[in-house]
């Protein structure tokens, strides 16, 4: 299958060319010819399958459509892409971009945490896709530096997350500013029906599509999982690195303060490592991922937040350092690497107290996950573990979950 069986606008086409986009990934093969019949969309697919591609080449080509008399096109925002966070929201603008790049099309990307002020004046010059996350979407709102009236596509990113992380307030409020009549596209790589059936009041008797089945992990990533004692994790991450001599890994911690502690001591063993975490300035941020882009940091240690939407196409390793609590963000980190088709590794080390998070990940890609022992590195069977008594998996479980439950509302709320 080619893009051109699309009818895709002569535009675009070449775009595709220049990119080196050769044929549609099974989302897009699925998802473009839905979003042209003007049905509303959920759409299932794994990170890092070409589902930016799947959802903005057909807006664009109707944007450039509605328009292609004038050439010029309406100052009016046509899309809007709602994404949980400003990393995703900078990644789907910067496609966006690319895909628009013969155009005259504009895109603003308005996230938290950034000067509102050269927002505003990209806003005001005229723009006809927006990418944002709802927090500061809603102040563009309510200041009226933009205008939602002649919406024609209304895109969720990554839906479950955005609500997972406190957002329906705010886009309950956003939802109450755009037209009733558009096409709703809804996308996210991991399914919680939960959450689907909160965001269905929006859409119109939606289509459903998936090239995977829901919560599998990339299937081009090599899943390994090492045993390995807490205090050993860092010197087990520099042998790795250095014995495999791979030039750009992605490490995940689930704290701020384990992602600056491990990218210290990264350093000290002579890795060249960043950490991004919410704590970080944006720039700081920006910084560390176009240096990791580019070769000069073979680490980037990054937390779950801070790391969603990082889009590195040619990023064959991932390393959890820890596991995640939340299970499904196991399938997001993993999904970092092997994207686009290419293979793609993912190691992670399962700490004495966190084999109830692996048993977490079992139950959603319902498949046995076995750590292995690495010689050198294997665990301290004789120790006494820390969950006895007082400390069960049990108890600790419902302690992390509570302190999770709390913390999501407000911290993430907060770093977006
Ligand atoms: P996404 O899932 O949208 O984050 O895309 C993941 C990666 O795949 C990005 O680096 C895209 O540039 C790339 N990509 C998307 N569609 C295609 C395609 N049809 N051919 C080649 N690369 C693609």
């Amino acid at each position: 299958m080619a893009f051109s069986d699309f009818r895709l606008n002569k535009t675009l086409l070449t775009t595709l060319q220049q990119l080196n986009y050769l044929e549609p990934t099974p989302i897009q093969q699925l998802a473009i010819p839905e979003v042209f019949k003007g049905a509303d969309l959920i759409a299932h697919a794994q990170t890092g399958t070409g589902k930016t591609a799947a959802f903005m080449l057909p807006i664009i080509h109707h944007i450039l459509e509605k328009n292609e008399v004038s050439s010029l096109p309406s100052k009016q925002v046509s899309a809007l892409v709602l994404v949980p966070t400003r990393e995703l929201a900078q990644q789907v603008a910067k496609a966006s971009e690319s895909y628009s790049q013969n155009s005259q099309i504009s895109v603003a990307c308005l996230y938290g945490g950034a000067n509102i002020g050269p927002q505003e004046k990209k806003l005001a010059k005229g723009v006809q896709i927006v990418v944002a996350t709802p927090g500061r979407l809603l102040d563009h709102l309510i200041k009226g530096t933009v205008d939602l009236s002649q919406l024609t596509h209304l895109v969720f990113d990554e839906a479950d997350r955005m609500l997972d992380m406190g957002f329906i307030g705010e886009i309950k409020r956003i939802m109450r500013r755009v037209p009733e009549k558009r096409q709703t596209l809804l996308f996210s790589a991991t399914v919680d029906e939960h959450v689907i059936n909160n965001v269905s009041q929006w859409l119109n008797n939606p289509q459903r599509i998936g090239v995977d089945a829901p919560n599998t992990a990339a299937t081009k990533v090599e899943q390994l999982f090492y045993a390995v004692d807490e205090e050993r994790k860092r010197e087990l991450i520099a042998y790795t690195i250095g014995k495999n001599n791979w030039h750009q890994v992605l490490v995940f911690t689930r704290t701020k303060n384990y992602a600056d502690e491990l990218a210290k001591e990264l350093n000290k063993d002579g890795l060249k490592t960043q950490a991004i975490h919410g704590d970080k300035s944006q720039g700081a941020r920006n910084k560390a991922l176009e240096q990791f882009r580019d070769g000069e940091l073979r680490v980037l240690v990054a937390t779950d937040v801070a790391a969603r939407g990082i889009d590195i196409p040619s990023l064959d390793f991932v390393i959890n350092a820890e596991l995640p609590y939340v299970a499904e963000d196991y399938v997001h980190r993993i999904g970092r690497t092997g994207r686009a088709g290419k293979v793609g590794t993912a190691i992670s080390l399962v700490g004495l107290d966190e084999n109830w998070l692996l048993e977490e990940i079992e139950v959603l890609l319902d498949e046995r996950l076995t750590p292995q022992w690495l010689a050198g590195f294997e665990p301290d069977l004789t120790r006494e573990p820390k969950n006895n008594r007082k400390n069960t998996a049990k108890s600790r479980k419902q302690r992390d979950k509570k302190r999770i439950l709390g913390q999501r509302s407000t911290r993430r709320r907060k770093k977006n």
